[in-house]
């Protein structure tokens, strides 16, 4: 049964209509054999761009849907209720498009933005380095300025869409400390850009996640986005709103696990009854429903924070922590509600189970959402 959803106008219900039709067709059916296969879904992300999922919430004038952040994170969660994956790559994207969007000069933005937006060009957002992921503020790959722009040499890790993206959403070091990191639109390929093999990873893994390797790469001059210095204040400014898009993510994956145990609890019976009939099994789909529509209002809220030009970023961090903590544990509960049947590749829970585990860890881990948290109080902020 679709989830019923309180949106805020006719077009949003339109585009909500709309996304369940494309991903009911072009998504769930796949899912669990491009899944299983490691199969990347050739194809898939130009589909999404044409029928405009790529650039949501970004202006029209540039290519973008123009709908508010409550909106595009309820089209999220509905792809994420068919294949994780794919609803994961879409909020990369959203993410690494967010320092043009946000930061570039006018030529810029009219020059790239609306390919991106209009999905004729994929985006990755490349942070992490081997030796830094939590601490984003220790990276060391680095940009050298040259006549012709910046060369670009280092190692860059654990970037989801690697190697297929067209572009990249690139922070490296034009200088020391954390006032010493740049932001860059960089191409998809390069002369002296290489990216390892796909990552062997628990889940997510029809969109391969790779190292890449930069060996002096050029990256033209017009590609710095915002001023040299500023990358580490872009990059977790971007965080912000792309922790929103991973709680939406992971609601939309737990709603999945809910509504595959609830049809199994009504079929399968136990001591002459059906297990949804036994208090002790009808309690436990009442806390995975209870954890789900909890992440849903949580995320919303912020997200309508956001809408209203308020602050949101103590908000944003309470709802990835949120919906990922109940994620695993609703995507674990599933597992319990399907016997040893759930412990099979018969039935999607345990995918569910796999694919939670890593929201609980990406875009900030869950520590690190806490600390955000905790030092927002201490600054006595909202
Ligand atoms: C499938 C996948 C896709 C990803 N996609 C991207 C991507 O597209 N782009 C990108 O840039 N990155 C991406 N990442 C990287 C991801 O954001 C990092 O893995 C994450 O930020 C954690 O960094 P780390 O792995 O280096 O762990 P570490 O930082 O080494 O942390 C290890 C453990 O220590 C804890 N910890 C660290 N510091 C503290 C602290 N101060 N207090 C308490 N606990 C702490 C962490 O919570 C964690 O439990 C991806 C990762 C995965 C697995």
């Amino acid at each position: 049964m679709p989830v019923d959803r309180l949106l805020p106008t006719r077009e949003a219900e339109d585009l909500l209509d709309l996304t369940r039709t494309v991903a009911d067709r072009e998504l769930a059916p796949k899912a669990a054999r491009y899944e299983r296969e490691e199969a990347y879904p050739e194809g898939l992300f130009k589909l999404l761009g044409e029928i405009g999922l790529l650039g949501l919430p970004y202006p029209e004038e540039h290519g973008g849907g123009g709908q508010p952040y409550e909106v595009y994170l309820q089209v999220l969660e509905e792809l994420a209720a068919r294949w994780a994956a794919v609803a994961v790559a879409t909020s990369v994207h959203t993410l690494a498009c967010f320092p043009l969007a946000t930061y570039a000069t006018d030529a810029q933005r009219e020059r790239w933005l609306p390919a991106m937006l209009e999905g004729a060009q994929v985006g990755g957002y490349s942070l992490s380095e081997p030796h830094a992921g939590s601490d984003a503020a220790a990276i060391v790959c680095k940009a050298a300025p040259v006549a012709e722009g910046y060369r670009i040499t280092g190692t860059k890790a654990w970037i989801t869409h690697g190697g297929k993206a067209d572009f990249y959403a690139l922070f490296a070091r034009t200088g020391e400390g954390s006032r010493g990191i740049s932001c860059f639109l960089a191409p998809g390929e390069a002369e002296g850009l290489a990216f390892g093999r796909p990552e062997e990873k628990m889940g997510l893994n029809a969109v391969p996640t790779t190292t890449a390797h930069w060996d002096g790469a050029l990256v033209a001059g017009d590609r710095l986005i915002g001023a040299e210095g500023q990358g580490l204040g872009i990059a977790l400014g971007a965080l912000d709103s792309g922790r929103l898009g991973i709680a939406a993510c992971a609601t939309g994956l737990a709603q999945a696990a809910l509504d595959a145990a609830v049809d199994y609890a009504n079929e399968r019976t136990a001591f002459g009854r059906r297990i949804v009939d036994h208090q002790g099994l009808g309690f436990l789909l009442a806390d995975m429903a209870a954890a789900v529509d909890s992440s849903r209002a949580t995320y919303l809220d912020a997200a309508r924070r956001r809408d209203l030009g308020r602050p949101y970023s103590r908000q944003a961090s309470v709802a990835k922590l949120i919906a990922t903590d109940a994620a695993m544990k609703v995507t674990t509960d599933a597992v319990q509600v399907f016997g040893g049947a759930g412990y099979t590749r018969e039935f999607p829970v345990e995918r569910y189970m796999r694919e939670a585990k890593v929201m609980q860890i990406f875009e900030g881990t869950n520590q690190i959402q806490r600390m955000v948290i905790a030092r927002q109080f201490a600054r006595r902020e909202s």
